[in-house]
């Protein structure tokens, strides 16, 4: 026992004589014990209530209340104390009666110090061993509610990960699994673990994916095993799949995560439709140049062939359209990589806007026996902050549409208005008009209605998608109103910010 140890147990002597009481004292200070002394065990119960000791040595004969009886109340009121009783030669059988009261030795009178110091020595080693048995169980309590603590933090994780998880045995029970999953796979959210992985997914490419990795020896977990497959919910996940391995390096099953890849397969898809696209645009018209461009110049090194000059008007005509679908993606992605209305905003007059774009597509109508008109109010409209480009573009683009829509001799009307805080522009027609089911289509980027009054009409199909970037980068809206046979009317709406 180390001196810290021996001076941390106290001990009460009770005893009516002086001598012992004293005698005890000194020996066991010597033993590095703090030592409180009572004359009899009225005075012994009175200090023990005051400071408790660790060890009573207790006198059985004593005049007034009896050491038996003090230790009855010991026993009753502080049964953690070990009780040494000291006893004459003449009461062995008090002694054993004490014993069986539950003192925890005896020690015969007289006796001397080396005897004292075994007895009281032997109950010190009892009181260390039971604080240490204390200690370590405290400690072990500990453990468990740290234990427990990190448990639940780690569920806690587990629930809140944006990526299903789920965690099988190697005989395809699962152990584990969070929300998460449940909602990418529709399982109901509250199922249980404990069943077979069929019974979660149903997905054979994964099952076997979770049976091979469970049968692995060892973490590959910089590099995965993954397989990806389509939910009912039309959802694509990955599932990537790592072992668990024991100490042994056995493997005890394995962890799979699955992460929700749907947006990149869409952009994947969009990406794939749009060089698609761009390639086919530019492919057909590049190959007509080139044919009219072959026959121009005839065979190698004879003349051109005269009188071909149609050929090429239209070869101009191609590369014309080629150079504007160009302009069109070119206006487009500026708008989509937040250049809004690209130039700084200055104050521009709608009137003038809407006239110069009537004057720019005149010749385009009359060449098509249709009218053009443009219906302003008496009064001035208040002046708009925009970039002028970007709002012609706006209305070229509806006008445009609206002739290139419409049968020859028709009539294309714009009309402008101020109402309350807002600015009106109508462009309508009295053309093909579109399909309801189509109407919510045409500002998708490269969308055009195929039908036969639309299919000799050339177009990109990226008009009206710019349209919608301009407006909405001026804090406005564009709607559509459309009957088939009957025409079209766009109506942009833009706030007014009145000079
Ligand atoms: P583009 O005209 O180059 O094809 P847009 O984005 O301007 O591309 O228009 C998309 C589609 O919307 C057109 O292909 C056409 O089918 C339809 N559309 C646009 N404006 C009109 C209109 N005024 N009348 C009928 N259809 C229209």
């Amino acid at each position: 026992m180390t001196p810290s140890e021996q001076t941390a147990v106290s001990v009460l002597v009770i005893d009516d004589e002086r001598d012992i009481r004293d005698g005890c004292e000194r020996f066991l200070r010597r033993l590095g014990c703090a030592v409180a002394k009572a004359p009899d065990g009225g005075a012994g119960l009175q200090a023990m209530e005051k400071s408790p000791a660790d060890i009573v040595l207790l006198d059985l004969k004593m005049p007034g209340m009896d050491g038996l009886e003090v230790l009855k109340k010991l026993r009753q009121f502080h049964p953690q104390v070990l009780v040494i009783v000291i006893t004459g030669y003449a009461t062995v059988e008090t002694a054993i009666e004490a014993m069986k009261l539950g003192a925890y030795d005896f020690l015969p009178k007289p006796f001397q110090p080396d005897h004292l110091r075994l007895t009281v020595g032997r109950a010190m080693e009892r009181l260390r061993l039971t604080r240490e048995t204390e200690r370590l169980e405290q400690e072990r309590q500990q453990t468990l509610a740290d234990l427990a603590g990190e448990q639940s933090r780690l569920r806690t994780v587990i629930r809140a990960l944006p990526m299903g998880i789920l965690v099988t045995q190697p005989d395809g029970k699962v152990v584990l699994h969070n929300p998460t999953f449940c909602q990418m796979t529709g399982l109901a959210p509250d199922s249980p673990s404990g069943r077979d992985i069929t019974n979660y997914l149903n997905e054979p490419k994964v099952h076997e994916l979770a049976r091979c990795v469970s049968q692995q020896k060892q973490n590959n977990s910089d590099d995965p095993e993954a397989v990806e497959f389509v939910t009912k919910q039309g959802r694509n996940l990955l599932a990537q799949a790592t072992p668990v391995l024991g100490d042994g390096g056995a493997s005890l099953g394995a962890v799979l995560v699955f992460i929700d890849v749907t947006p990149y397969r869409m952009l994947d898809q969009l990406r794939q439709e749009f060089v698609a696209k761009v390639s086919h645009e530019l492919r057909s018209p590049l190959s007509t140049i080139l044919l009219q461009l072959t026959l121009l110049l005839g065979e190698e090194g004879a003349a051109p062939i005269k009188g071909h000059r149609h050929l090429l008007v239209r070869a101009r005509e191609r590369t014309q359209g080629l150079i504007s679908f160009v302009r069109d993606l070119l206006d487009l992605s500026r708008l989509e990589n937040g250049g809004g209305a690209a130039a700084e905003p200055v104050e521009v007059s709608l009137e003038k806007t809407l006239t110069s774009v009537i004057e720019a597509l005149s010749d385009q109508a009359q060449s098509r026996e249709m009218e053009l008109s443009l219906d302003l109010p008496q009064g001035p409209l208040p002046m708009l902050r925009a970039d002028p480009v970007g709002l012609e573009s706006v209305f070229t683009n509806l006008t445009a549409n609206a002739i290139n829509y419409s049968p020859d001799g028709s009539k294309v009307k714009i009309r402008a208005w101020c109402e309350g805080d807002s600015l009106k522009v109508t462009v309508s027609d009295q053309g093909f008009g579109i399909e309801p089911e189509k109407v919510g289509l045409i500002f998708d980027k490269f969308y055009r209605v195929k039908n036969e009054k639309t299919r000799y009409v050339t177009g990109t199909g990226l008009g009206l998608p710019i349209v919608k970037s301009v407006v909405q980068s001026l804090g406005g809206s564009v709607e559509v109103d459309s009957e088939l046979g009957k025409g079209s009317t766009f109506t942009v709406t833009l706030p007014a910010k009145p000079v």
